[in-house]
């Protein structure tokens, strides 16, 4: 059951990468950063805060989702709802709970798949999978990501600011490679990998090189 982990900081292009990769590949993709959003709208619409860790981790024990085209919480589709950067924002606060860590932890190891997963996060390749086949950590400088979450969202029709887009992208960033459960760092045998000037195309067929090397 082979698994390629990819792990990076905030907008690094990861979850883009692993899907393309997975396809590539024929194989099924895990999006962890989804679970930990999937705790935080939990949370959110039972008015648990970060700060009531024992509510928060029995939330995400107690997780009912369904994924597939769409992410379903208890019954209700959540594909757009779970992007809201409030939740984005309480996915990281609930994300620094070790015990939210542990509870989320055999969930994401069943994704495992006889045929394949690429799994997408922070801490695939030291934690959940440190046995994967392969090891990507995948980075870009801040302006880099930025720049790519400013132009998704104008796409959008969204109206965005970059300076703030940066100023946000650089205090997550800060607040996962500072906290205590489980910062954001490379497993040691992850290939490093910085997509700041490359193309989607270029960064899977790098990743796609390593693999079949
Ligand atoms: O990747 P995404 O932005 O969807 O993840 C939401 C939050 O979940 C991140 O800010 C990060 O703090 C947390 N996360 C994590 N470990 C993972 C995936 C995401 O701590 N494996």
């Amino acid at each position: 059951m082979p698994v390629i982990a990819i792990d990076g900081p905030t907008a690094s292009g990861k979850g883009t990468i692993a899907t393309r990769l997975a396809a590539e590949l024929g194989w099924h993709v895990l999006d962890s950063g989804a679970l930990y959003r999937l705790t935080a709208l939990a949370c959110l619409r039972r008015g648990i805060g970060a700060a009531d860790v024992a509510a928060a981790a029995a939330a995400a024990r107690g997780l009912d989702v369904r994924f597939g085209a769409r992410i379903y919480l208890e019954g209700e589709d959540v594909t757009d709802a779970i992007r809201d950067e409030a939740v984005g924002d309480l996915a990281s606060r609930v994300a620094a709970l070790q015990p939210v860590r542990d509870a989320l932890l055999a969930r994401q190891r069943a994704f495992r798949e006889p045929a394949g997963l690429v799994a997408d996060g922070r801490d695939m390749g030291t934690v959940v999978f440190p046995d994967a086949d392969l090891k990507v950590f995948l980075v870009a400088s801040a302006r880099a990501r930025a720049e790519r979450r400013y132009k998704q969202l104008i796409e959008k029709g969204f109206s965005a600011n970059l300076d703030t887009l940066l100023r946000d992208l650089e205090a997550r960033d800060a607040r996962d490679a500072q906290r205590a459960s489980a910062p954001l760092v490379a497993a040691p045998d992850a290939l490093k990998l910085d997509s700041s000037d490359l193309t989607i195309d270029q960064t899977v067929a790098q990743v796609l090189a390593w693999w079949r090397a």
